[in-house]
């Protein structure tokens, strides 16, 4: 139970906190959903973030570039294709905790995925195994599993699932170590989550990282909730690779240009990959010589020219966590929103919702992960209740709710209607 005098549960204090928030303006660069004649209560950024006002115009300048120049839009556009995705590399950089030639904007996120292991996955007899977490989100089973199977391997063997340790289902840093004491030998990557997508769990990757390097295994984070979310120092955490996807905290729009991160010390590495021109040294690219000369850092893994229409929106939305005075300005709201939501729920709610989400603020993103105590056909009753009442969270079988107060767009105001539209929840009836 989390004692906290500062919180108060009535709409003139949420409102007076959101009229202080120094951030709150940006919530006017997103368009909120409608309901009825106001706005959702849209607490689902962790699953589809909303879109930034300025990506239609961003989109109809491209569309106008296109018919006002053809082909010359590559070099003459405003915002020229050829190099389009060195546009966004800046931003999300600063997003990530990276060095610039650390990153890239490419494909989707299980794609970069792919590829990424085709570099750093890289099995022998003896060290084989990939650690995940059990209840990974599927496409990341997936694809451990067929990258295993790919090189020979069996994953029923090979594919070692780190069982959760604490009430709630986080899995502790003891247990990490524990298993990598144990398997470490055998393993050759290690590839866990930044924030576990169904938990909302948040882990330590510069503590796992030097645990996976001690035992000599390699290390990647799928970071599909935490870009955007946690205030990451992914060059200083030192794992070798990373990527993440662009729609959910990053606002970029269904099935956004994902991100790639490459530790700068594989920047000029001799490592096997999957290539295609979009991976050579802008220098030579266009000489069209027979020899592959790699881009230094993680352009190299680009494969093809980039979808100027896809980046856009990217482009448009990573400029807003710039004006927001980048990550550690909306971490700072984050937690005080986040803690605000926890608080609601553990003095207002607490007979109808329990958190699986660990408490302390350094363990969690901005999502709380909450079981319907009454059960799964009470919690879908009260997800439908919450929707029919313009408040949106998401529904994760068999029984969890995620919400997520995201501090670009969401206000104490929006905590405090989840919590009121919870209270009204007549029950299974
Ligand atoms: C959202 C999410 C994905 C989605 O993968 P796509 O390739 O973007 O479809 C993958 N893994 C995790 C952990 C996610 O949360």
């Amino acid at each position: 139970m989390v004692l906290n005098t500062e919180f108060r549960a009535d709409p003139e204090w949420a409102e007076a906190q959101d009229a202080a928030d120094p951030l709150q303006a940006l919530r006017h660069e997103f368009l909120v959903p409608p309901h009825g004649d106001g706005e959702q209560t849209y607490l689902v950024g962790n699953s589809l973030g909303l879109q930034p006002r300025g990506v239609r115009q961003a989109l109809l300048d491209e569309l106008d570039d296109w018919a006002r120049l053809g082909v010359e839009g590559h070099l003459h556009a405003r915002h020229p294709w050829l190099p389009y995705h060195a546009e966004v590399r800046n931003g999300l950089a600063a997003v990530v905790g990276a060095e610039p030639v650390e990153v890239v904007a490419m494909n989707s996120l299980t794609v970069n995925l792919h590829l990424l292991l085709v570099s750093f996955y890289r099995p022998t007899s003896d060290r084989h195994a990939i650690l995940i977490e059990r209840h990974a989100f599927p496409s990341d089973r997936d694809l451990a599993s067929s990258q295993i199977r790919y090189h020979g391997y069996d994953p029923a063997q090979a594919l070692i699932e780190l069982d959760p340790d604490e009430p709630g289902g986080a899995l502790s840093m003891s247990a990490i170590e524990r298993a990598l004491v144990e398997h470490g030998k055998s393993i050759a990557l290690v590839l866990l989550p930044g924030v576990q997508y169904l938990t909302g769990q948040a882990f330590d990757l510069a503590a796992i990282t030097r645990l996976a390097h001690a035992q000599g295994c390699m290390v990647g984070f799928d970071l599909a909730h935490a870009a955007g979310n946690l205030d990451l120092a992914l060059h200083d955490a030192g794992c070798d690779f990373a990527a993440w996807c662009s729609y959910k905290y990053l606002n970029a729009g269904p099935g956004a240009v994902a991100g790639a991160f490459v530790h700068a010390r594989h920047a000029r590495a001799k490592l096997p990959r999957f290539e295609g021109w979009w991976g050579r040294n802008e220098e030579t690219r266009f000489q069209m010589q027979p020899a592959f000369d790699p881009a230094a850092g993680a352009d190299a893994w680009q494969l093809s020219n980039p979808p100027i229409l896809a980046l856009a929106p990217l482009r448009v939305s990573l400029d807003l966590f710039q004006r927001a005075g980048g990550m550690t300005s909306l971490r700072a709201k984050s937690r005080r929103l986040t803690a605000y939501l926890a608080w609601l729920i553990e003095t207002r709610l607490a007979d109808k919702l329990e958190i699986l989400t660990p408490s302390a603020p350094d363990r969690r993103g901005a999502q709380l992960s909450v079981r319907v105590r009454a059960g799964r056909d009470a919690g879908k009753s009260l997800f439908d209740h919450l929707v029919a009442q313009g408040v949106l969270g998401d529904w994760r079988e068999p029984d969890v709710m995620r919400i997520a107060p995201t501090p670009l767009y969401n206000s104490f105001a929006d905590c405090l209607r989840y919590a009121t539209a919870v209270q009204a929840w007549p029950g299974i009836r």
